[in-house]
């Protein structure tokens, strides 16, 4: 009951622009250290080149929420740009993940396409570096995919991700049965209703094993993006009973997130990939992850008392 609280509570400071707006002046604080690498490229790099060392490879996320003129749309993709050419020259093992929103959808499609090709365009001149569209909320989710598939046209270095929490997932990962199509398989993240999402929690979890089984039984690439042991095990199973490669699947964890695990899994033989955000708009992110583990506000409390 509590828990749910304060999940709902972190969530609505999560979408609070003025905070927002206000985080980007104070520098990463309150713990936000311990799950944000660093505010610019070159200490994000460090902070893969590091992981890379420990035999993890990682996906860097530009962070940026909130994007209202064209401008700023504008400016986040020529970011993301200069991630994958710093990717790219520095020869980390690392990949890119982004936003919709950040590149302008809620100003217009057209716009976020036109910056996604863009961005495409240099990942492929860079090697063909692999860029993930990550899933954001109910509203976003539909033309999400449609980008995608229209993408999927002309690129074979582009993939998005599926929410085992909405009703829809199972069909959504249909959709890209004949497309070779790589998703990233999470429980989901944002506050959704009941008419499109279930409310559960087991639910969700059913419904999680149900869509992965289901992508790798459809020949697919999965990147089962959890910290629950029980799914862990769950894939773990599926590898032995089904003779699943290794090649046709990888784990993902957050950056800072039970980092220990990320290691043995690592040391099994299994592809571990750490999603790495940076740069200076951390609080709604932060905020995110605070929702998913109240817990953690433990490290919030001892961020307010440290430099
Ligand atoms: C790499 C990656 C990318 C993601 N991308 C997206 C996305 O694009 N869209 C989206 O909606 N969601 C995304 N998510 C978030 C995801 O949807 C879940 O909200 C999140 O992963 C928590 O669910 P869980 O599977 O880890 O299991 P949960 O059921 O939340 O947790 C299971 C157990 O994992 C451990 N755990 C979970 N979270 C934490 C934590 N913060 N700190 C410490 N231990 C923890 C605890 O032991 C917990 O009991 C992503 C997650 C990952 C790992």
């Amino acid at each position: 009951m509590m828990e749910q609280i304060l999940k709902n509570f972190f969530l609505f400071l999560s979408k609070n622009q003025g905070l927002n707006k206000a985080a980007k002046k104070w520098g990463l604080r309150f713990g936000a250290k311990r799950v944000v690498a660093g505010e610019t490229i070159a200490e994000a790099i460090r902070g893969v080149r590091e992981l890379n060392q420990k035999g993890l490879v990682c996906t860097l996320d530009h962070l940026g929420e909130f994007v209202f003129s064209v401008e700023e749309a504008n400016e986040s993709a020529d970011y993301c740009m200069k991630t994958i050419e710093a990717i790219y020259e520095s020869k980390v093992d690392c990949n890119l993940s982004l936003k919709m929103t950040q590149l302008g959808l809620d100003i217009s499609r057209d716009l976020c396409v036109g910056n996604m090709r863009r961005i495409l365009d240099t990942a492929k001149r860079c090697g063909n570096i692999f860029v993930r569209i990550d899933m954001e909320d109910y509203a976003h989710n539909q033309v999400t995919l449609e980008i995608l598939h229209e993408l999927l046209e002309d690129y074979d270095n582009v993939g998005t991700v599926i929410q085992a929490y909405l009703y829809k997932s199972e069909n959504d990962v249909e959709s890209v049965k004949d497309k070779k199509g790589n998703l990233r398989l999470v429980k989901g993240a944002y506050k959704e209703s009941p008419e499109v999402a279930y409310p559960a929690k087991i639910d969700v979890d059913e419904n999680y094993k149900k869509i992965i089984k289901q992508h790798l039984q459809n020949g697919n690439y999965a990147a089962i993006a959890t910290h629950d042991d029980a799914i862990i095990a769950y894939v773990k199973q599926l590898e032995k009973e089904m003779g699943f490669s290794r090649d046709q699947f990888e784990f993902q964890m957050l950056y800072g997130i039970r980092p220990q695990s990320q290691l043995d899994l690592a040391k099994e033989g299994y592809k571990m990939r750490v999603y790495v955000p940076y740069g200076n708009d951390w609080y709604g992110y932060f905020m995110r992850r605070l929702a998913e583990r109240p817990a953690n506000v433990a490290f919030v409390i001892k961020g307010l008392f440290s430099r």
